[in-house]
């Protein structure tokens, strides 16, 4: 389907390795829509994400099944259309994305677009009466979360944030060494996520501003910002930040390579850093009675924890299939997402406070 010019796919496969089973071609066959039971997810924009995670995920699901698409392009709705057995009645474009309102087959809406038009897919989504899946970077800003936040409530629709890690074992662990004190209080994070973004076209949506709202930050650093506040299960207060470019004229409009020192309640400091240049993708968490932590951290498979009793060994799981379904149980029972749009949000004031000590050169509250 879609070709990336840049290197971020190779990474990612590397870091997929240990999903073997997790095979691209699969034909959808595992599954039967009429059941009853299973969930009708629509994804919305059929790109790399959808194309080589969501979909493929959408086979090893229980709770959900992949029900329709919502694409621009007659083509790649044919080509989805065969691989996935979808009717031609759960197949919209962007105009007639508002008609799924009257679609009973679709439960839940899955927002797998640029950042600029998280918003207004998402509020539109609810709008219909859906349910909602966003991706991360949950939106521009923090402000257009909250109007996504509030827009979901007003339609009493459910809303939950492609946050995948957190139905992630090795990083569910780390939540547990981190939160429950099991190793001690944490006395230091490090983390760090990112890739080396190739090439010389920079027309992609990633590197314009207004449609990504920025760079390695937005799309990257938004999991070195998880892994600090899951770690510690608290919220930040203020950040200092700076960034660096190598390639200005390349990043003319996004960060490329940005560091943060990420101070919490009591006055506890945890660096990060993400990037655009960089292959990072690493939790390394220091605690009173010894270290821990992750490598790789972030990716999509083979995730590797360590602990002061060595190595992690947990299975690796298909994260995407795992987040699926634990959303359409929240929808089965009405219940709030462990990763609801709040989450989103929360990162997203992080994001806000390092763009503006950015800009200012100071340290900035997070508000
Ligand atoms: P992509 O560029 O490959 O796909 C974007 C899709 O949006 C394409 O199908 C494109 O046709 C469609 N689109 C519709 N209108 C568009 C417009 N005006 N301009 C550009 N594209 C338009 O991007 P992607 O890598 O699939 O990322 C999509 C979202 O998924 C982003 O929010 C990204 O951050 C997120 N993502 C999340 C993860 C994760 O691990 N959770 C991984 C990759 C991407």
């Amino acid at each position: 389907m879609k070709n990336h010019p840049f290197s971020r796919r190779d990474f990612l496969r590397v870091s997929s390795l240990g999903v073997g089973a997790f095979a691209l071609g699969e034909t959808l066959m595992s599954f039967s829509p009429k059941d009853g039971k299973k969930l009708g997810i629509a994804l919305v924009g059929l790109g790399y994400y959808s194309y080589g995670q969501l979909g493929p995920a959408l086979l090893h699901t229980k709770n959900c099944y992949l029900a329709g698409i919502v694409t621009g392009h007659p083509a790649k709705a044919e080509a989805w259309k065969k691989q996935y057995n979808i009717p031609d009645k759960n197949i919209y474009n962007y105009e007639t994305f508002d008609k799924i309102k009257d679609n009973p087959d679709i439960d839940i809406i899955y927002v797998v677009l640029p950042v600029s038009m998280h918003k207004e897919y998402t509020i539109r989504a609810a709008q219909a009466g859906k349910h909602v899946i966003c991706e991360k970077p949950m939106a521009l800003n923090a402000k257009e979360c909250e109007e996504m936040i509030t827009a979901c409530k007003k339609a009493n629709r459910l809303l939950s944030i492609g946050y995948r890690l957190h139905f992630e074992p090795h990083n569910m662990e780390i939540m547990r060494l981190g939160q429950k004190q099991v190793y001690g209080k944490v006395t230091a994070i490090d983390t760090g996520n990112g890739f080396v973004y190739g090439g010389t076209d920079n027309s992609a949506w990633r590197l314009k501003k207004a449609m990504a709202g920025g760079g390695g930050l937005m799309d990257m650093g938004i999991y070195s910002i998880q892994g600090s506040r899951y770690t510690l299960g608290q919220e930040p207060v203020a950040v200092k930040a700076r960034q660096e470019k190598t390639r200005p004229e390349f990043f003319n409009e996004v960060d490329e390579t940005v560091y943060w020192e990420l101070e919490f309640p009591g006055g506890f400091v945890a660096t990060g850093k993400s990037s655009y240049n960089h292959n990072w993708g690493y939790l390394h968490v220091e605690a009173e009675k010894g270290k821990f932590g992750l490598e790789p951290a972030y990716g999509y498979g083979s995730v590797e924890g360590y602990t002061p009793a060595g190595p992690m060994h947990i299975p690796q799981v298909i994260h995407q299939a795992m987040q699926m379904d634990d959303f359409a149980e929240c929808v089965r029972q009405n219940k709030r997402s462990r990763v609801p749009g709040e989450e989103g949000l929360k990162d997203m004031k992080v994001v806000d406070a390092i763009y503006r000590s950015l800009d200012s050169g100071k340290k900035e509250k997070i508000v």
